[in-house]
């Protein structure tokens, strides 16, 4: 296994749509153990495929950071078959170190996509883990957590960032 580094917002990579999987091999097998590898690695609660350089339909979920490997979700192919009401929490990504939003989000989530072995999973998800996979999920539609605060809060941040990449801290 192996830890990838993780891109930041400002690279253009982050803002494309990622393909479907065809073909579910040992190859893409490996990639997600790097995958959920380097999630781990950052102290991050998910991370989807583009933000390690793969435009592919991939996610990586837990929200216990490793505390309890068996709330590991992986998902290829993820898509939202049902949402629910609404919250608004601060979030974070691995994307934007340091920086936290508040974003607006469904309550509750029902997500189908495939496991690594190929099998169908559907699963239903509230609070912080409906976050964390529709946070993964915006990312494989190069959709980023600015694009989902106020426009005022985006140029806020935008701009805090423009500066920390100025003095090379990005
Ligand atoms: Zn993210």
């Amino acid at each position: 296994m192996a830890i990838i580094s993780i891109l930041k917002y400002g690279e253009p990579l982050l803002l494309e749509k990622s393909l479907p999987i065809e073909k579910i091999d040992d190859e893409i097998r490996r990639f997600i153990d790097d995958m959920v590898e380097t999630m781990y690695a950052a102290d991050g609660i998910g991370l989807a495929a583009p933000q390690v350089r793969e435009l592919k339909q991939i996610i990586v979920v837990d929200i216990s950071a490793g505390e309890h490997p068996e709330e590991l979700i992986v998902l290829i192919n993820p898509e939202i078959k049902a949402e629910e009401g609404s919250v608004v929490s601060e979030e974070g990504c691995l994307s934007f170190p340091d920086i936290t939003l508040e974003i607006e989000r469904p309550r509750y989530v029902r997500v189908r996509g495939l496991s690594p072995e190929g099998k169908e999973l559907e699963l239903e998800a509230e609070g912080l883990l409906a976050c964390a996979l529709t946070h993964e999920i915006d990312h494989l539609n190069g959709i980023l957590i600015i694009d989902r605060a106020s426009p005022l809060k985006r140029d806020l941040i935008v701009r805090k960032i423009r500066k920390k990449i100025k003095a090379g801290e990005w």
